[in-house]
C-alpha cells in the first residue's frame, strides 16, 4: 500500500528532493510550504500523488488544524518529516535572545509541535516514522555555529528520548545528519553583521565557508532523499543517517 507523507519545507532542497523520491515510489505526499506557489510544478505533474498545504511551522496552532485536516481527508500520516529550516551564523556574544529564540521556534519547537501531532495518529495504527533533520551541527559545534548548532543538540536530544518511547508501539524515528549538500540554505541564511572585529578570525571562517555554498564537495540532495527512503525501509531503521 502506498505511503502518505507530510514534508515540511518541502518546496526546496531536501524537502523538494524528499517529496520528488516519495512519489518515485509511488507515493501521496501532503507538501507543505509557506509558499504553496512554488510547488505549482510538482503538483501539476503528479495531480494525484502531491498536494500542496500552506504551513509556516512556527505557526502551533497552524499544526493541529493541518495534522487533523490531513488525516481526516487521507485517514493516516505514514511519515513526517520535520525538514523546514535556514542557517545562521554569528558568536554568541552577537546572536540576541529574539534571533535564539527565532531559531529554537523553527528547529525546535514547530518539530516538536508536529511530533506530539501526529503521534495520537500513528500510536492507535501501531505504525508511522518521524525524520527529523538534524545537521552535522546537531552532534559537533564550531565558531560562528553556536545557535543553529543549540537547535540541532536540543532537536536530536528530544529525539532520541523519542525513538526509545516509541518503538515498542512500532513507530521509527529516523535523525538526519547531513554535512553541506547543494540546496538554497547557504543563500538562504541570516548572516550576523560580523562588526565584531575580535571574532572575525573565528567566525569569519565559518561565515566565508556558508558564503561559498558548503564548499565544492557539497553533495546531491536526490541522494540523501534516496538514503533515507531505503533507511525506512529496512526493517531495522538506524537512530541516525
Ligand atoms: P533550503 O533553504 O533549500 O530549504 C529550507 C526550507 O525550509 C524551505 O522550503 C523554506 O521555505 C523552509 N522554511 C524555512 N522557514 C520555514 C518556516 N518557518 N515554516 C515552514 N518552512 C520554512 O535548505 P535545505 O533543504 O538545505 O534545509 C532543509 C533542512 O536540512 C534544514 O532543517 C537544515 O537545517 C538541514 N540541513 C541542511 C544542510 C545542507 O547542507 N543543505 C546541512 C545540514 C542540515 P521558504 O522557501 O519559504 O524559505
Amino acid at each position: 500500500m502506498s505511503k502518505v507523507w507530510l514534508i515540511t519545507g518541502a518546496n526546496s532542497g531536501f524537502g523538494r528532493a524528499f517529496t520528488e523520491a516519495a512519489v518515485g515510489a509511488g507515493d501521496v505526499v501532503v507538501a507543505a510550504a509557506r509558499r504553496i506557489n512554488t510547488l505549482d510544478d510538482l503538483v501539476a505533474a503528479h495531480p494525484d500523488q502531491v498536494e500542496a498545504v500552506t504551513l509556516d511551522v512556527t505557526d502551533l496552532p497552524a499544526i493541529d488544524a493541518v495534522v487533523a485536516d490531513v488525516v481526516k481527508r487521507h485517514g493516516r500520516i505514514d511519515v513526517l518529516i520535520n525538514n523546514a529550516g535556514r542557517t545562521h551564523v554569528g558568536s554568541v556574544e552577537e546572536n540576541g535572545d529574539a534571533e535564539l529564540r527565532s531559531l529554537f521556534d523553527l528547529h525546535f519547537f514547530g518539530p516538536a509541535a508536529l511530533t506530539r501531532a501526529v503521534l495520537p495518529h500513528m500510536r492507535a495504527r501501531r505504525s508511522g516514522a518521524i525524520v527529523q533533520l538534524s545537521s552535522v551541527g546537531g552532534q559537533m559545534s564550531m565558531a560562528g555555529f553556536g545557535a543553529y548548532s543549540a537547535t540541532k543538540f536540543a532537536l536530536e536530544g528530544l529525539s532520541e528520548a523519542l525513538r526509545a518511547e516509541v518503538k515498542p508501539l512500532g513507530i521509527d524515528v529516523l535523525i538526519v545528519e547531513p554535512g553541506a549538500f547543494r540546496t538554497s540554505l547557504f543563500g538562504n541564511h541570516s548572516l550576523s553583521a560580523g562588526s565584531i572585529e575580535d571574532y572575525e578570525e573565528t567566525v569569519g571562517a565559518t561565515r566565508a565557508y556558508v558564503e561559498t555554498g558548503g564548499g565544492t564537495q557539497a553533495g546531491d540532495p536526490a541522494k540523501a532523499a534516496a538514503a533515507v527512503l531505503a533507511a525506512l525501509d529496512t526493517d531495522e531503521t538506524p537512530l541516525r543517517l
